[in-house]
């Protein structure tokens, strides 16, 4: 086939400074000295090909780089987009339903809402609102949940592609315990898998994730047929909901009576590894933490949603201690917002309540600010082994990245007024701040423009850019 031919200007585009104050993570602040780097006025360094080229003082990189234009964000915090370690997207629209807790919560409102994602146009709708949602809020990726229904799958995945944006999803396998419209059978759950694993996974910066919704909604033949996928697939996701309610832990061990708790049935199946995303683990044994950080899967801290639910206190000291990786989840619908700066809000706060019922509250530690924002971004990357591409500004990574204002509503521009250093004002920001913080939203150095959505007949432009 001929292609016309691209001027040569057309392909030349040149490398990009971003101007302000700088900051992304290097380690794990609760096991390094020098977590992060910061750069007051400092400079991000973008090329043509939306990957970092060094990050650094503003004066050394515009002098190293005079070629470069320059973009001036000055009195901004750029860093890292966040990453959601665990969200449903066919639930955006059911956020904030009233009174439930989780199983009486899905047969109320999570399966109806999710019986409309068999019609593609309507998926394709929510899709982009859920999507949009994401860049308002800074939220660069996320591993997501579909429905049952193969074409909620290519819905978010052609949204995220339009954007370039790197989506991890799956869709949900379930076959028994949820009404029967929004049921699958072992065979189908893994043919349709199967053909979304070859459809997507690597598809641009798309991933898969073998997507069980949770133990009691697949039976042991499903199961298998999960970890059949994961067998033939080693570098796709597995992702599903562990440990998060304690009338689901009692559930699970009638269904799986020989299992000895709830990870194991996972466990048996074959289903725990790198790149198994659990979320909520919030009644956890200390063997199941054990069992967590030798197998390498990874945990979805969802303090939002663990409190809307009541499903309890996530033990992030615990996890830290055991050596298992964590990501910060939204977990929207059950999750009360998109925003990682308010996920920290409440994030604090669970640890706040850990440390008021601890047996010796002096062996508890609060959580710090800079760990908040580690979780969120570097954290979450090395959760979802993604951290040689996102999550930090290290040379060659993918430039998904935001621009912050620490002002942006007139209670954060009066409190910061008294915060001294960068750690305090991180600290009022995810306290005070949400999607008014975030100014810019960009993708592979690319800046997202949020434009017009459709849901439900509703239009609406952010007017974001
Ligand atoms: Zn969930």
């Amino acid at each position: 086939m001929l292609t016309a031919a691209v001027p040569a200007f057309a392909q030349y585009q040149q490398q990009t400074i971003y101007r302000g104050s700088v900051l992304h993570f290097v380690a794990d602040p609760a096991t390094s000295q020098n977590p992060y780097e910061y750069y007051e006025d400092g400079a991000l360094l973008v090329g043509s090909d939306g990957k970092v080229k060094a990050i650094g003082p503003a004066s050394t990189i515009i002098s190293s780089n005079y070629q470069a234009q320059v973009i001036d964000y000055s009195g901004r915090l750029i860093m890292p987009g966040f990453i959601d370690s665990h969200v449903h997207y066919p639930q955006t629209e059911m956020i904030g339903s009233f009174g439930q807790q989780l199983l009486e919560w899905l047969n109320t409102y999570t399966f109806p809402t999710e019986k409309q994602f068999s019609d593609k146009t309507y998926a394709k709708g929510v899709a982009k609102t859920f999507l949009n949602e994401l860049m308002r809020n800074g939220t660069t990726t996320a591993l997501v949940f579909g429905t049952v229904h193969p074409q909620s799958v290519d819905a978010l995945f052609e949204e995220a592609q339009t954007r370039n944006m790197r989506i991890i999803a799956g869709k949900v396998m379930m076959d028994r315990n949820a009404p029967s419209w929004l049921l699958d059978t072992p065979a189908t759950s893994y043919a349709d898998s199967k053909a979304l694993i070859q459809r997507w996974h690597k598809n641009g910066r798309a991933l898969y994730a073998v997507t069980p919704r949770f133990a009691p909604t697949s039976t042991a033949a499903q199961l298998t047929e999960a970890g059949r996928l994961l067998q033939e697939y080693p570098d796709v996701y597995m992702h599903t909901h562990l440990s998060e309610n304690k009338g689901e832990i009692a559930w699970v061990q009638e269904l799986f009576p020989s299992s000895n708790g709830y990870l194991d049935v996972y466990n048996s199946f074959g289903l725990s590894r790198k790149r198994s995303v659990y979320a909520h683990g919030v009644h956890l044994r200390d063997d199941e933490f054990a069992s967590l950080a030798q197998t390498q899967s990874a945990v979805a801290f969802c303090p939002t949603s663990n409190l809307f639910l009541g499903s309890g206190l996530f033990d992030l000291q615990k996890a830290e201690d055991y050596g298992v990786h964590v990501g910060l989840g939204t977990d929207v619908g059950a999750g009360t917002s998109f925003s990682a700066l308010q996920t920290m809000n409440e994030a604090y706060k669970v640890i706040q309540l850990h440390k008021a019922y601890a047996e010796d509250p002096s062996t508890r530690e609060p959580l710090t600010a800079l760990k908040a924002y580690y979780l969120a971004t570097l954290g979450a990357a090395k959760a979802l082994d993604l951290d040689n591409k996102i999550g930090s500004f290290k040379v060659g990574n993918e430039a998904d990245f935001i621009v912050v204002n620490p002002n942006a509503t007139d209670l954060l521009k009066f409190r910061m007024q008294r915060a001294t250093s960068i750690v305090d004002k991180l600290f009022v920001l995810q306290t005070l701040g949400d999607d008014r913080a975030i100014e810019k939203t960009y993708l592979m150095g690319k800046r997202q423009t949020v434009t017009t959505g459709t849901t439900g007949g509703y239009n609406y432009d952010y007017g974001y850019n």
